[in-house]
């Protein structure tokens, strides 16, 4: 009888530990003005990342082979006319880099690169964006986020290996016309064959298309486990350089 007691007390106080534990845990992250469980700090960045790998952006140019980046949005020639980004380095969270990797082999194989626009995007700079242009049709709506704040999207396109030159795609990056829409089909046999390629193979690694961009690709977001990250790239990079 009393060896049953001690079990229910002991049974009690795991319940009672575990659920200020989990208290604890789902209070840690601010919510900002729009309800968004926010990770903004390295310290909150690193209690996530020590219990879920799946939560670390990783340097993408490390990991992919042939990788190669544009950051247009470091550049005054991005819709907003403004250069939003300061010492930007192309990072996703791992899952989103996995898939990547797979997908950059399957392309080696047929002579085939893969160069980058955009990935991880800190959450300031969506607000800043949307200041510029408070248009969902141009840029995502704070109040959601991004996928490109949760580290699970990518903005690429194609280049050959051998000679470095990019596939002719029915638009520049950042083109909202119908002709960027993943579906628009007054193109050249050429043009929409590089498009299907980039798609098929995106899709055979586990990535989903935007219908309206056709270099939008991101990884699904089940109950939302993917957080929105506000980490510059300074504090990424010096952080990832001793981690
Ligand atoms: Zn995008």
């Amino acid at each position: 009888m009393h060896k049953i007691k001690s079990a229910t007390l002991f049974f009690l106080l795991i319940v009672v530990l575990c659920t200020i534990c989990n208290q604890t845990d789902a209070q840690r992250y601010k919510k900002n003005k729009y309800n968004l469980e926010i990770i903004d700090n390295i310290n909150d960045y690193k209690h996530e990342t020590d219990k879920n790998n799946s939560a670390k952006l990783v340097p993408l140019l490390d990991f992919i082979p042939h990788l190669k980046t544009d950051f247009v949005y470091a550049t005054v020639h991005n819709f907003t006319h403004t250069a939003l980004y300061k010492n930007p380095r192309a990072y996703a969270l791992l899952p989103t880099a996995q898939a990547l990797k797979k997908a950059a082999n399957i392309l080696k194989k047929k002579d085939l690169g893969i160069i980058l626009f955009d990935a991880y995007r800190p959450y300031a700079v969506t607000e800043k964006m949307w200041e510029i242009e408070p248009d969902p049709r141009y840029a995502a709506d704070p109040k959601l986020g991004s996928g490109h704040n949760r580290g699970i999207a990518l903005d690429i396109s194609l280049y050959k290996l051998s000679n470095g030159k990019l596939l002719k795609m029915p638009t520049g990056f950042d083109d909202f016309s119908d002709t960027a829409h993943s579906d628009y089909m007054n193109l050249d046999k050429e043009i929409i064959g590089n498009r299907q390629l980039l798609k098929t193979v995106m899709e055979s690694c586990g990535f989903e298309q935007l219908s309206t961009e056709w270099w939008h690709f991101y990884i699904p977001n089940p109950n939302n486990q993917y957080k929105i990250i506000n980490l510059s790239f300074d504090t990424l990079n010096k952080y990832t350089i001793y981690n």
